[in-house]
């Protein structure tokens, strides 16, 4: 796989220094996902304040980019409401599903465009994305419990 050299380096960072991947105990949901096509794992937490995402924590094994993806992701949605976490995780989907042929709203996703080469391997995209699945599933129990 080939991505732009500047772009390497900041998945190398995230995977190196990964943000937010420490697991913590009070958590409003946690989920594990795995991506099975590359044996990548990540285990989530989201604890929200009110409609804001107070917090996401994780842990995780994987190749550099669902690790770095997931750093990169956090880091981006942590003091966000859950509908802006949504539009952002939108754009980055789309992003993912643009086959090499967009570069990414730098405005809206930040060091995320960094990953805009992986839409080019279709077999990479799942790596890409585990992290933020994982959010999305999370942040939808945290908010249905909290409303319970
Ligand atoms: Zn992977």
């Amino acid at each position: 796989m080939q991505l732009d050299n500047l772009y390497q380096e900041v998945i190398l960072d995230h995977y190196k220094n990964p943000q937010n991947k420490e697991l913590a105990s009070d958590n409003d949901a946690q989920v594990h996902h795995v991506n099975p096509s590359c044996g990548d794992e990540v285990t989530l937490g989201v604890k929200l304040d009110g409609e804001k995402i107070a917090s996401i924590n994780w842990d995780g094994v994987g190749c550099s980019i669902s690790q770095a993806s997931t750093s990169i992701m956090t880091d981006l949605l942590i003091g966000k409401t859950l509908t802006e976490a949504s539009e952002i995780s939108e754009k980055f989907l789309h992003l993912m599903q643009s086959k090499g042929s967009e570069e990414g709203d730098a405005d809206a996703l930040e060091d995320a465009v960094a990953l805009a080469g992986v839409s080019k391997y279709p077999a990479r995209i799942k790596c890409a994305l585990l992290g933020w699945m994982a959010f999305k599933d999370a942040s939808v129990q945290a908010h249905s419990a909290k409303e319970n």
